[in-house]
């Protein structure tokens, strides 16, 4: 069972909600972690997820702590480029933890679809 965190920066919230519904099916046989309000809104959507801290609160720093432990397979990070971001150093960091671990990270949704794919073959 592939172990992922899903993260969506604000203008990208509704695209992560979307994805989720559409691969619930895929997605239901992988464990499920999120940064806080990524996470709410894929609850209130109806899709059972583990909730961690909000990103400028600390998620993507206990997402970048999961993946040095080897608890997570795949990182999904919808990046808003067109944003500014206060935790903006958190998720550097989150990045540059995923490549020293060599754990697979996409930054969005076209990314996003090919480890659906992946995951289904
Ligand atoms: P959030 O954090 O899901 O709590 O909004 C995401 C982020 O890192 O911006």
């Amino acid at each position: 069972m592939k172990r992922i965190a899903l993260i969506a920066h604000d203008g990208k919230k509704a695209e992560m909600v979307s994805f989720v519904l559409r691969h619930k099916d895929v997605l239901s046989r992988c464990e499920l972690y999120a940064t806080g309000t990524t996470g709410q809104h894929i609850s209130d959507a109806g899709h059972t997820i583990n909730r961690l801290l909000s990103g400028p609160l600390g998620g993507d720093a206990q997402i970048a702590t999961m993946v040095a432990t080897g608890a997570l397979d795949v990182v999904i990070f919808f990046r808003d480029p067109l944003d500014k971001h206060p935790h903006e150093p958190d998720v550097q960091m989150l990045m540059r933890i995923c490549d020293v671990h060599n754990i697979a990270l996409v930054t969005n949704p076209a990314g996003a679809e090919l480890i659906i794919d992946a995951i289904e073959d």
